[in-house]
């Protein structure tokens, strides 16, 4: 089959590689659509990924095609998304119900064989079944959704508070979405690209700023999001937390990235800085979230292109292009 191999950092092609065989309790997936994010960009950095070559690929959704010999949950031709989660169960973060922080913490298109191909493998227990009315492309961005779930659980989201996000891509905009669901009095969103604040505008958020010195609320964010990564974006952001408020780290940052806090500030205003991994017990949600429309695909997905793309839309992805890229495989 065709697929997108991550080779060594710095280093991705599109070549043939073996087509997968399920396990007992695995399914093979016909990949419709795989979505690109800023993991993907870590991981050809060589970050994350521990061992290279790798498929990568976490955020996908196809029809199924194959079954384990013990699979009797899914049927060939069950449209299904995939949380890319796998967790040991039996390490001590397993064993407390902080599975994303498992001691040997592994996921489908990060350290095994993801949805960047023709074909995929998954545990049948990480699939869930479509609705009919849900596009099956579209459903790559149940997976990002999930962890904006994720993120909205850290912040324990209390209603009538006034949230500032950093950054408005599709991470950003999720968040903002969520924001909105969860009663927020106001959401603000910062964006140094113009560009990419129409569509903040466009879904509804309160003030869209290239900073947040313009937006001038003297006191501060309840909640403040970074949804970038980036240092002088967090370093603003810590900055402007409202007294009893709360930051949430949810952008992916480089490892090198620092920031500096006032602990006098911490102790006296109890502020709270907080981080948001991945998906945690929150990928069936965000598929009930999705099937009921909290997202417009048309809005999110902005660039469908095919498999053999996948270099460029890599590419595509680091230059700040558009929002979710989805390849086609
Ligand atoms: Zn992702
Ligand atoms: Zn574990």
């Amino acid at each position: 089959m065709r697929a997108a191999v991550i080779e060594a950092p710095g280093k991705v092609t599109v070549t043939t590689v073996p087509d997968p065989t399920p396990g007992p309790r695995e399914v093979v997936i016909d990949v419709a659509a795989c979505g690109l994010c800023g993991t993907d960009l870590h991981i050809l950095q060589g970050e994350f990924a521990p061992t290279l070559p790798v498929v990568p690929g976490h955020e996908f959704a196809g029809e199924v095609v194959g079954l384990g010999s013990e699979v009797t949950e899914l049927a060939i031709g069950d449209r299904v998304a995939v949380d890319p989660s796998l967790y040991c169960n039996e390490c001590r973060y397993c064993r407390v119900g902080r599975n994303n922080l498992c001691d040997r913490w592994q996921a489908i298109g990060v350290t095994v064989a993801g949805g960047a191909a023709e074909y995929a493998v998954a545990p049948v227990a990480n699939c869930v079944r479509l609705p009919d009315h849900v596009d099956v492309q579209d459903a790559a961005l149940i997976e990002p959704l999930s962890c904006a779930v994720r993120g909205y659980d850290v912040l324990g989201s209390r209603l009538g508070s006034h949230v500032l996000i950093y950054g408005s891509g599709t991470m950003g905009l999720m968040m903002l979405e969520l924001a909105k669901r969860t009663g927020a009095a106001s959401v603000d969103v910062v964006d140094v690209n113009p560009e990419r604040l129409t569509t903040a505008e466009k879904l509804g958020c309160s003030q869209a700023a290239l900073s947040a010195e313009e937006l001038g609320r003297r006191g501060g964010w309840d909640v403040v999001v970074d949804a970038t990564g980036n240092a002088a974006a967090i370093q603003d952001g810590l900055e402007r937390v409202a007294k009893a408020g709360t930051f949430l780290q949810f952008g992916v940052s480089d490892y090198a990235t620092t920031a500096t806090i006032s602990p006098y500030r911490i102790y006296n205003e109890e502020i709270t800085i907080t981080g948001s991994m991945a998906v945690l017990h929150s990928y069936e949600r965000a598929a009930e979230l999705f099937a009921t429309g909290v997202l417009d695909p048309q809005v999110f997905i902005s660039h469908r292109l095919p498999l053999t793309e996948y270099p460029q839309a890599l590419d595509r992805f680091a230059a700040g292009q558009g929002r979710k890229i989805v390849v086609l495989p």
